[in-house]
C-alpha cells in the first residue's frame, strides 16, 4: 500500500509522484507553468518604465503612427480576452478552493455567461456599490 497520491501545486490533479517529498508537479509542464507565472508576477510589482518610454517614442515617430497603434490595440483586445478567462477561473477557484478544471469552464460557457459576475475578492466601496465584472463589455463595474 504504496500509492500517495499528491495534488499538483498548478493544475490540482491527484498524482502518483515520481520522486515523493521533492516532487510538487504532476509534470514538467506544470511545473514550467508554475515557474513562470511566478516571475510573471514578480514582474507585475515592478513599473513597466521601458515598456511606456518605448510606446511614447514610437508614437512621436511621424513614419507609420497608424500601424504602431493597430498593433497595441490588438494587444488590448488580446489582453481583455485572457482577462476574461482569468476571471472566470479565478471566480471558480474561490468558489470550490481549487484550480478550475476544463470541464468546470466548459460547463460555464455552455450554461451561458451572466452579464455580470461579482468580484468577490474586491471589497465594497464604501457607498456599499460592488465589483462586478461586466462580461459583455469586458470591463469592471460598480454597481448595487
Ligand atoms: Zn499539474
Amino acid at each position: 500500500m504504496d500509492r500517495y497520491t499528491y495534488d499538483c501545486n498548478y493544475c490540482g490533479v491527484e498524482y502518483i509522484p515520481k520522486r515523493r517529498k521533492v516532487q510538487k508537479y504532476c509534470s514538467n509542464s506544470c511545473r514550467v507553468n508554475a515557474f513562470n507565472q511566478r516571475k510573471k508576477e514578480q514582474r507585475g510589482l515592478s513599473k513597466p518604465e521601458n515598456t511606456e518610454q518605448r510606446v511614447k517614442e514610437t508614437d512621436q515617430v511621424d513614419g507609420m503612427p497608424g500601424k504602431d497603434k493597430m498593433t497595441w490595440a490588438g494587444v488590448g483586445n488580446a489582453a481583455a480576452g485572457t482577462l476574461a478567462i482569468n476571471l472566470a477561473t479565478s471566480l471558480l477557484t474561490k468558489e470550490e478552493n481549487k484550480p478550475a478544471t476544463k470541464g468546470d469552464i466548459q460547463r460555464l460557457l455552455k450554461e451561458g455567461m451572466p452579464k455580470f459576475i461579482l468580484i468577490k475578492n474586491i471589497p465594497p466601496r464604501s457607498d456599499g456599490f460592488r465589483a462586478y465584472f461586466d462580461t459583455t463589455q469586458q470591463i469592471l463595474i460598480y454597481k448595487i
